[in-house]
């Protein structure tokens, strides 16, 4: 039986001769590719053709990758486990009765199962982290600004970014080469990473590194979880890093903040979805808002809806203080944790999921336990910071990923510091 890692198996070949030349890769299905169908997971746009290619699917092409499919994915971006696809959900190749991990669940089984060599995720809350780790592969998160967003299909636009998927550091640290650097169509893109040669740094060398431990981001994790990351940080203190704990008391109001900003981006964003400016139409009787209704009731699953609800409520009149205002005061105590800590160590390390991959089904009638398995990934895109995955050892014959969280644009040190892990 095939993972159902693919929405879309379709494959289109690069005559360039670049550094990808010869590497087949799996696409994330949010991520626009001119003429191969990109639905988001959703019934909503199951017909929809991009008529261009996003920036970071024209430099794969450049650097003579060749795609090999549009990868499954929760729908829209909205979940943990790939299960709220609404093309079924991806099982996780090392052990098929449980999930993947999400929302990059399809990119993540496919480079565990060999159906791709690379893949392309994107992460708003641990979307490229949370599979990678699940799956036993490397994800990176880039820092905002990064990498080009423009073809990406937006979820919440302050919080996420596209970054890579691959069986090894050194890997993914190259296709993030071939991805990164400015963009004139996307304004909120940095110079920095121009001229990146983040493989370059997958050297292993942690000689002197500090590493801090946010005991907040540990002490909940599950001890199976908890062995393997103490062990993986005793291995790099053997390899010349020291570590020592560190507090961020901010981080535990992370989750709330996280789902109330991206709830309501995710309102404003989706409202586009109407079956006449985007998405499905059914063709319905009635008056405009009749149609538009009925377009969004049809085309959206439950999960989506929810999140559109909840986020309308957020940004209303009267309620808009009381939430994401007060979400947005929240983000800002992140980022202080995060500025105090760094002046004190080079990186952050934690478990990256505090579980071991959930059993298929496990976790859908309970959106908050889902909502709290993201309490150590969604951190890192408050504060708008790089981080990895990378594994770590087993729990119970399931993977145990590895987070390194670094400063801005701290992309070569994370890289250095997981390629020890990987040693
Ligand atoms: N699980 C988080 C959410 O559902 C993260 C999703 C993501 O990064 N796209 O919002």
């Amino acid at each position: 039986m095939s993972l159902n890692a693919f929405i879309t198996k379709e494959t289109v070949e690069s005559d360039e001769d670049g550094p990808l030349a010869g590497k087949s890769i799996a696409v994330k299905d949010n991520i626009s590719t001119e003429g191969l169908r990109t639905t988001c997971g959703s019934e909503m746009l199951e017909d929809y053709v991009p008529p261009y290619d996003a920036t970071v699917v024209e430099r794969l092409k450049d650097a003579g990758a060749t795609i090999v499919g549009k990868a499954n994915m929760d729908e829209f971006g909205m979940g943990t486990t790939t299960e709220t696809s609404a093309y079924g959900p991806t099982k996780n190749p090392v052990d098929e009765s449980r999930v993947p991990g999400g929302s990059s669940g399809g990119s993540a089984a496919a480079v565990a199962a060999g159906e791709a060599d690379l893949a392309l995720g994107t992460d708003t809350g641990g979307s490229i982290r949370c599979p990678a780790a699940f799956c036993g592969v490397v994800g990176i998160k880039p820092t905002y600004g990064l990498v080009s967003r423009y073809g990406l299909v937006a979820y919440a636009n302050s919080l996420e970014q596209i970054g890579p998927i691959a069986p090894s550091v050194e890997e993914a640290a190259a296709l993030l080469d071939v991805i990164a650097g400015p963009d004139d169509r996307d304004a909120t893109t940095r110079e920095e990473g121009a001229d990146s040669n983040f493989a370059a740094a997958a050297d292993g060398d942690v000689e002197g590194l500090t590493i801090g431990v946010p005991t907040e981001l540990v002490e909940g994790a599950d001890e199976g979880v908890k062995a393997a990351f103490w062990d993986a940080l005793d291995e790099l203190e053997a390899q010349g890093a020291e570590y020592h704990e560190v507090s961020m008391p901010s981080t535990e109001k992370a989750v709330a903040a996280y789902y109330v900003i991206a709830m309501s981006e995710a309102s404003s964003n989706l409202a586009r979805f109407d079956g006449v400016r985007y998405g499905k139409s059914g063709g319905y009787e009635g008056n405009w808002n009749e149609a538009f209704a009925r377009a969004r009731e049809e085309g959206f699953g439950s999960e989506v809806k929810r999140r559109i609800l909840l986020g309308t409520y957020a940004l209303s009149a009267g309620y808009h203080d009381k939430y994401y205002a007060k979400a947005q005061d929240a983000r800002a105590w992140v980022k202080q944790d995060f500025d105090a800590a760094f002046e004190d160590v080079d990186v952050l390390a934690s478990p990256t999921m505090p579980v071991p991959p959930f059993e298929l089904g496990e976790s859908l009638d309970d959106p908050l336990q889902m909502y709290l398995a993201d309490a150590n990934t969604v951190p890192v895109n408050l504060a708008n910071l790089p981080a990895i995955s990378v594994p770590a050892g087993e729990t119970d014959g399931l993977p145990v990923g590895l987070q390194l969280i670094g400063p801005k644009f701290g992309e070569e040190t994370i890289v250095r510091a997981a390629s020890a892990v990987e040693n």
